[in-house]
């Protein structure tokens, strides 16, 4: 997955305005004397960030400001340019402290986010319910029939008109004094919930006292759980941080069906303890907001506003999509829950399979139909392996780009790790970090962001971060990682491609500036390259012998590959359907109950698949009401349409070559914002997008 910037509109460089608030000495407050314009985190300290977020917001209202009271009539230049050129201070402030609080949290940041977070929602308002700007930009977009610009420039005033009205400028004074109290309430509410998940999820963590009850999880999860036991100051104990989805990676492999049930009520409840870290009267005040705020503009409900910023467009083109794949998918389910318990009904104890069961039994009918298992598969994923001699490879061979590690680079933590990029001429292309291990003071899931984006008009490349959340290896160990997470860092590494090849002239249009439903397909295209047969062979080898991945081995996991796909995409579809459920209550529906409201709207979508829960229930799906995601989960699933059709095109034409990733280079990753996104997969493959190649990878279409 992967977090938006939140202020997209506002490119993130180096700044030389006069910082109005805070100390002289504050590194962000002073030009970066750092190769891209780095960040120098070395030098930041805590106490650093509120300061000049606030003096970031101050220097940009200036330069609104005088935009907006500009005595010169509107112009392309005089208004639009010139608020591509605004808030550089301000996301140098922002990036670094984005970064910070989400991978590197303490209760001061924390404690920052909630003070900014209100201030930074009325800051951006502030500009677009500027009366005097949207005049302005309303009438540069109302001439643009005869103006003289490049198709760019044309894209840049027809989304800044549309920003503006999506943002309420188009609204009376008095719904838009509502509109104000709503955003801040709303932007109070999400760093609530946001310190809520994460403290939430740290305390869910499962404690063990002996190792006999992890029995199954192997010698090297089982040191890493004592050791990080013994950093939360329990010598004697073992400790399984939980992970941000509903499943647990360790219920695949732990024996003791008690240690199971306890690891998942674990994880279902983190949010539900009826102590400080419950998120559910927060959940329910922001549906409530949501809905309210939608009625302003004259929708329906949240969700009818929200789509109409996405390739979708409507409630009904998603509800349409979703409902065609939940019949074939409750299907599969059922024929793989079928299996799991004929499975339980071979050993010594009968029971009835639960959601706790699944995982375990699964990976058993995997081993017993296909002849698989993860501990077999595991040595051949070394981190450093998957990175330089997959990741980067497959990168290399498509799009010709290399990389080379950077020492000299400050990082956020003393575990991340830097490259510079270099281009297919040699060129230097883009700066990218990766932070890719499990901390409790780290959010959970996975994701992409940058501190630059590539834009001609600022000068500036792209600086980028992928943040992971691998369990590390005990010390002295290698980091083995699972197909799972194999696929999230290709994932992640998609998102960065889509950055690295932005060609933009403009900021706010450049690199992964894109909707929700068009951004993922980048980035799950990506994904197809872990297992490709050239790939896979160039990077997995067994970390102990150095011998490479067995082709018997690989022949069984192409058997595989479907295996367990009803379970996967039944839980994606029931987390789409309780987004939409929740983004779907009008502004007259009351206050909701939390529990009650989930268990209906699974009912009534058809996602009640037995023992299926979804991939995040809503009291801690941040996608939703912290990331972003706000009836947009559906982005996922519909950008696998895309990116299964486009990874089809690639194997009826010769599959990994040069020539097709330039293709795909020229007209997808390096085409931004800057044009429609129905013509641009078009262009590129010919037609309109098909779900028939979605349904056939997940193993939908038929039989077993
Ligand atoms: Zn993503």
């Amino acid at each position: 997955m992967r977090l938006l910037a939140t202020c997209a509109a506002f490119a993130l460089a180096v700044c030389t305005a006069a910082a109005a608030t805070g100390s002289p000495d504050n590194p962000l407050l002073q030009p970066s004397t750092l190769p891209f314009g780095a960040l120098p985190f070395d030098r930041l300290s805590d106490s650093d960030y509120q300061p000049a977020i606030e003096a970031g917001m101050q220097a940009q209202r200036k330069e609104i400001d005088a935009i907006a009271n500009n005595a010169a009539p509107p112009t392309f230049d005089n208004t639009l340019v010139a608020m591509e050129k605004s808030g550089r201070l301000l996301d140098r402030a922002t990036g670094a402290f984005g970064v910070e609080v989400s991978t590197n949290s303490n209760p001061l940041l924390l404690h920052v986010r909630e003070v900014v977070a209100p201030e930074l929602a009325a800051h951006e308002d502030a500009i677009y319910l500027n009366p005097r700007l949207f005049a302005r930009v309303a009438t540069i977009y109302k001439r643009l029939g005869s103006l003289k610009l490049d198709p760019e420039s044309r894209h840049l005033v027809v989304t800044y008109y549309r920003r503006f009205v999506h943002a309420g400028a188009n609204l009376s004074p008095k719904k838009q004094e509502r509109l104000r109290q709503l955003n801040q309430q709303l932007a109070t509410l999400q760093a609530a919930f946001e310190r809520k998940l994460l403290a939430g999820t740290a305390a869910g963590a499962l404690i063990a006292k002996d190792a006999s009850q992890l029995a199954g999880l192997g010698d090297s999860a089982i040191g890493a759980a004592e050791q990080a036991a013994k950093a939360k100051g329990d010598p004697d104990g073992y400790l399984i941080p939980l992970q941000n989805t509903t499943q647990q990676p360790a219920l695949t492999l732990l024996q003791e069906r008690a240690t199971r049930k306890e690891l998942f009520e674990n994880s279902w409840t983190r949010t539900e303890k009826n102590d400080t870290n419950d998120t559910r009267s927060t959940i329910a005040q922001m549906a409530k907001l949501r809905a309210e705020k939608a009625q302003l503009f004259g929708y329906k409900d949240f969700a009818a506003y929200q789509l109409t910023q996405e390739m979708a467009q409507t409630p009904a083109a998603v509800q349409s999509f979703l409902q065609g794949l939940i019949g074939p998918t409750r299907a599969k389910a059922a024929r793989e829950a079928a299996d799991i318990q004929a499975q339980i009904d071979a050993g010594d104890r009968h029971f009835q399979l639960q959601p706790y069961d699944w995982n375990y039994y699964a990976q058993r009918v995997r081993k017993a139909k296909y002849d698989v298992d993860d501990n077999e598969i595991r040595p051949y994923f070394e981190l450093n392996d998957v990175l330089q001699n997959g990741l980067f490879y497959a990168a290399n061979q498509l799009y010709g780009i290399t990389f080379e590690e950077r020492h000299d680079i400050p990082v956020w933590q003393p575990d991340v790790r830097v490259f510079e990029v270099f281009d297919k001429d040699g060129t230097s292309l883009a700066l990218m970090y990766f932070d890719f291990f499990k901390r409790d003071n780290k959010q959970g899931g996975a994701w992409m962001n940058s501190f630059a984006n590539y834009s001609a008009l600022l000068g500036t490349k792209p600086v980028v971060y992928n943040v992971e959340n691998i369990p590390k290896g005990a010390p002295g160990q290698p980091t083995l990682l699972t197909i799972d997470s194999v696929r999230g860092v290709f994932h992640e590494f998609g998102h960065a491609l889509n950055a690295f090849f932005a060609d933009e002239k403009y900021p706010s249009l450049s690199g992964t500036a894109r909707p929700r439903d068009f951004v993922e397909f980048p980035s799950q295209f990506n994904e197809h390259w872990a297992l490709y047969p050239s790939v896979l062979k160039h990077y997995a080898f067994n970390y102990q012998t150095h011998e490479p991945m067995p082709q018997a081995l690989i022949d069984k996991m192409e058997r595989a590959a479907t295996f367990n796909e009803g379970y996967s995409m039944g839980e994606s579809l029931a987390a789409d359907e309780l987004d939409m459920a929740w983004h779907s209550l009008p502004a007259s529906a009351p206050l909701q109950d939390v529990d009650a409201f989930e268990t209906a709207a699974l009912k009534a979508s058809g996602t009640d698949f037995p023992n299926v829960p979804p991939r995040y229930r809503s009291t801690y799906f941040s996608h939703i009401w912290a990331s972003g995601y706000a009836a947009g989960y559906y982005a996922y699933g519909w950008s696998e349409m895309l990116d299964d059709d486009a990874y089809q095109w690639f194997l009826d034409h010769g599959g990994l070559t040069r020539a097709n990733g330039q293709r795909f280079r020229d007209m997808v990753l390096s085409r931004g914002d800057s044009e429609d996104y129905g013509p641009m997969f078009r262009a590129f493959y010919g037609k309109d997008p098909d779900v028939g190649p979605l349904l056939q990878d997940r193993g939908l279409t038929g039989g077993p």
